[in-house]
């Protein structure tokens, strides 16, 4: 039965249908790969939301946020999930239509998602990874920094340059604390990712690249601003007015190929011999352009 949460802005209720599915991505000229989700729950309690989050259209008829409640069959479904054999992804994102971390305050989750996977993914030798992925920072990682280190659980954190976050992303945590949440977690031996995402032409991303250097995480995404057609009809903050529409009806508005290219270029220079550098929901064409291989899809998602 649906639990009602006493914080006005977040429910927890049960989930009816399956948590762990496949996703394949869409569309389909986009260099991703396909993952597993788990559907942990709907939304984000950062408040207020990022002024591009895709959860506006991606949930426009989610009035709460919600998170799920029912947590015992949530971890049968992941536990049966890593006893599979053969699947076209060993990656569970609990960051699709979420932030993955944020949740926790309402329906505690991380602490037992990692010790399913201690047990039953790390002791076993198995290669199933539990994927995080947040903009949150010291606070929100609190039950990872509480815990032991766990290989089969990486740790995914979305960074922007400072004045674009404080612009763009004030209701998460701040960019040096999620940095520093990272430099934490790592420094404990957790598997760190970053993502620089969306990168929003007209900032300056120096520092921030900076920042990832010396971090040194396993691996780096990069993304540029980007809105599928619903995302652009719903937000009237004019963040997407430098967006070209895509010659495709259901494809995605972007910057000019020769803004994105400026951009990629400069950040694969400064990371590309610190880590793996993938690029989100870019077309070949531009992975090819800055250097990087399309074919290995070392991106944020992927195993
Ligand atoms: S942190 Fe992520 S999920 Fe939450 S509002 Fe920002 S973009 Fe959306």
């Amino acid at each position: 039965m649906a639990a009602p949460n006493s914080h006005p802005s977040c429910i927890v209720r049960d989930r009816k249908t399956r948590f762990v599915d496949i996703l394949r991505t869409t569309p389909t000229d986009t260099v991703c790969p396909n993952f597993f989700v788990l559907s942990h729950a709907n939304g984000c309690t950062f408040s207020p939301q990022c002024s591009y989050c895709y959860l506006k259209s991606a949930l426009w008829h989610v009035q709460e946020q919600q998170a799920f409640g029912n947590t015992g069959k949530l971890l049968d479904e992941v536990r049966a999930w890593i006893a599979k054999e053969r699947l076209e992804s060993y990656v569970l994102n609990t960051g699709n239509l979420s932030d993955s971390l944020c949740f926790e305050p309402f329906r505690p989750l991380v602490r037992e998602l990692v010790e399913l996977f201690r047990t039953e993914a790390e002791a076993k030798g198995r290669p199933h990874a539990l994927l995080l992925v947040t903009k949150g920072g010291r606070a929100e990682c609190k039950p990872l920094l509480e815990g032991s280190p766990c290989r089969n659980v990486i740790i995914s954190f979305s960074v922007n340059s400072r004045k674009a976050a404080a612009r763009y992303e004030h209701g998460a945590a701040g960019v040096e604390d999620r940095l520093q949440a990272a430099a934490e977690l790592k420094r404990q031996g957790w598997r760190v990712r970053i993502r620089i995402d969306p990168i929003i032409a007209g900032h300056d991303y120096e520092w921030v690249l900076e920042q990832v250097r010396a971090l040194a995480p396993e691996r780096v995404t990069l993304g540029t601003l980007r809105a599928e057609p619903n995302l652009k009809r719903r937000i009237g903050n004019g963040i997407f007015s430098a967006l070209e529409a895509s010659a495709s009806p259901s494809g995605l508005s972007r910057y000019p190929k020769e803004v994105r290219l400026g951009i990629y270029g400069r950040a694969v220079a400064a990371l590309a011999d610190i880590c793996p550098v993938g690029l989100c929901e870019e077309t070949p064409d531009i992975w090819k352009a800055v250097g990087l291989d399309a074919e290995a899809k070392a991106c944020n998602c992927n195993n």
